[in-house]
């Protein structure tokens, strides 16, 4: 055992060691220091428990260990890429269940006595870490299975699902009160199990309502709860390390929800209530478009790009799709040989996961410096001869701007039909996440390169390697 004055010490480092690695996770260069200051803190805060503030029960504590520990690592190495956002979304439905368990066990706790306002707080704190714990749990369980294809993207409009959420939220309260009398009185599990039920019910139905366009707010709103939960469970516990570390989780995460509202153009208590991404108006979800498909092959794919100066790929869900990443830094390496200036333009929400681009064309080692945000680089476009869309639907959809009752109007979209040719790389006609056709392939400058895009763009390659 460790003495209580390590203890704090060594959650002070941990804490300064999650700061820091927040602050390197912000930038792409300094992201792998990041992760190893988050797992150096990790390591640190685990020991300083187990010595110091674990008393007894061993024997449990480190078979959860193992088990536990042995589970995460088999997930990880396991996991693909494209499926990292179903992962991030299921680890956050642990959390939620992680706070609901502890809460639960908290109050039956027979060896707590508390009288008077210290019992009435830390029975509100209970109340509270369960209620955010399941409406995590629940919320992240939808989100995994709207993320992975087994519930439909579609938002699920319970008829006066306003008036629905407006009653859970009085019945919640409600049970509150209840809760804290009865507690004081020696009682209190019967409204505690009603309010988990509700939460339970409500975390469920607000992700069932959001529409597939809105994910990506849903994803780090989730983010933010399951950080709101640890918070909570550290207040439960007494344990100022968990409060912090819960509170910076849940700060990042509502920042990061915000900056993904901002780049949809939606108001966050909107997407809350639900109901974005419903199918919208008709030419934009039926597809009657006016206009041409003209395809193109690799060939004349090459030869536009070998006399192209300026050159703009802009990377989708559709690469990640077909770990195309490496043959998207082969071509780039080769373009730039040939003294062909070409940059990267990443939209905030493309993919499936906040940075989701970043990291795919990270792990292909493209340098940072060629890698530009939407903001950055959308007035471009008209210098640009010719843009490259790989895999990328909504996030290149001009009917966000052009139509107004469109599911996706008014979200920014990359403007790269203004580029002198802009070419395509997708397997067929069909929709991206949002189910809404998109004009651009229509567009009298706009080329059709189908098929896998890793397939594609190694056929490209080759073509250009014979174009020396
Ligand atoms: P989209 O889902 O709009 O489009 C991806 C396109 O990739 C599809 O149209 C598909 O067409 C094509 N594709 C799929 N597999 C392949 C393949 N193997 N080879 C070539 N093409 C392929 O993706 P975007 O990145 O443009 O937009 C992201 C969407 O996801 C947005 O609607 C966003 O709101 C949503 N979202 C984003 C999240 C985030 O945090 N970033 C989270 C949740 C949702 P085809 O089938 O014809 O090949």
């Amino acid at each position: 055992m460790i003495s209580s004055g390590i203890v704090t010490v060594s959650y002070i480092v941990a804490m300064v060691l999650f700061i820091l690695a927040l602050g390197g996770l912000s930038n792409q260069e300094k992201a792998s220091r990041g992760n190893w200051y988050g797992i150096a803190g990790m390591a640190i805060a685990l020991l300083a428990t187990l010595l110091g503030v674990v008393t007894g029960h061993y024997v449990i504590l480190f078979v959860a260990l193992l088990v536990g520990g042995s589970v995460g690592i088999m997930l990880a190495r396991r996991v693909q890429m494209t499926q990292m956002p179903e992962l991030v979304a299921i680890l956050h439905s642990l959390v939620g269940l992680a706070a609901v368990l502890v809460g639960f066990a908290n109050f039956m706790d027979s060896s707590m006595h508390l009288v008077g306002v210290e019992q009435t707080i830390h029975d509100i704190e209970t109340y509270i870490g369960i209620l955010i714990g399941a409406v995590t749990l629940s919320g992240s369980v939808i989100a995994f299975g709207k993320l992975s294809g087994r519930i439909g993207g579609k938002p699920l409009l319970v008829p006066g699902r306003h008036w629905f959420n407006l009653a859970l939220l009085i019945a919640v309260i409600w049970f509150g009160r209840d809760f804290v009398l009865q507690s004081a009185a020696g009682g209190g599990m019967t409204p505690l199990m009603l309010m988990t039920a509700i939460a339970l019910l409500y975390g469920m139905h607000m992700v069932m309502a959001i529409g597939g366009a809105d994910m990506p707010v849903v994803i780090s709103m989730l983010n933010s709860y399951s950080g709101w939960a640890a918070a909570a469970t550290g207040f439960m516990l007494d344990n100022d390390l968990l409060i912090v570390t819960g509170a910076l989780v849940g700060s990042s995460g509502a920042i990061l929800s915000y900056i993904m509202c901002r780049a949809m153009n939606r108001k966050f208590i909107a997407v809350i209530a639900g109901g974005f991404g419903t199918g919208g108006g008709a030419a934009a979800a039926s597809g009657d478009i006016d206009g041409e498909v003209a395809a193109i092959d690799s060939e004349e794919t090459a030869a536009l790009l070998t006399n192209a100066k300026e050159v703009m790929i802009v990377p989708g869900y559709g690469m990640a799709v077909a770990q195309a990443q490496h043959a998207v830094f082969e071509i780039t390496r080769v373009l730039r040989d040939r003294k062909i200036n070409v940059r990267f333009g990443i939209h905030p929400v493309a993919g499936r996961m906040p940075g989701h681009m970043n990291v795919l064309l990270a792990e292909a080692r493209v340098p940072y410096d060629i890698v530009y945000e939407m903001d950055e680089i959308n007035d471009d476009f008209p210098n640009i001869d010719v843009s490259v869309v790989i895999g990328a639907n909504d996030i290149v959809n001009p009917s966000a701007q052009d139509v107004p009752d469109s599911p996706i109007a008014g979200m920014p979209v990359l403007e790269v039909w203004k580029a002198a040719t802009t070419i395509v790389l997708k397997r067929s006609m069909a929709t991206g996440y949002a189910g809404v056709q998109n004009p651009l392939f229509f567009k009298e400058n706009t080329r059709m390169l189908f098929g896998d895009a890793k397939d594609s763009l190694d056929a490209v390659l080759r073509a250009l390697a014979s174009r020396k």
